[in-house]
């Protein structure tokens, strides 16, 4: 596939993890510029994460990074989507969505507090 791109683009072109050009673009021209040894974590639709060593991307195994989402974190907790239990990403998702039940909860009072000022 990078050969084909590469058809079209005049420019080196290679095929990596979303996780991994995102830390790499971190340590050339972002936060993490200057640094050798860099671990990111990335959200978006999970948790994904790339991490730099001596200055190089390390890729994992079978080059699809390195997974950082699927770290289990809590021994026996809700089963991922990887086949594990307890992953970083399941609890992150556990956390959002109580984020999302306890911001309601307070809108819920707000509203309750205000029609009672109201009364
Ligand atoms: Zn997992």
């Amino acid at each position: 596939m990078a050969e084909m791109i590469g058809d079209y683009i005049p420019l080196p072109v290679c095929i990596a993890n979303d996780a991994d050009c995102a830390v790499f673009g971190e340590t050339v021209a972002g936060a993490a510029k200057g640094y050798e040894y860099v671990v990111m974590l990335t959200l978006g639709t999970g948790v994904g994460g790339g991490i730099v060593l001596d200055g190089k991307i390390y890729e994992g195994k079978l080059l699809g990074g390195t997974e950082l989402g699927h770290c289990v974190i809590v021994e026996d907790g809700e089963q991922c989507t990887c086949g594990r239990r307890g992953c970083l990403e399941v609890c992150a998702r556990e956390l959002v969505e109580n984020s999302a039940k306890i911001k309601q909860l307070f809108r819920t009072c707000e509203l309750r507090s205000l029609k009672k000022m109201r009364e």
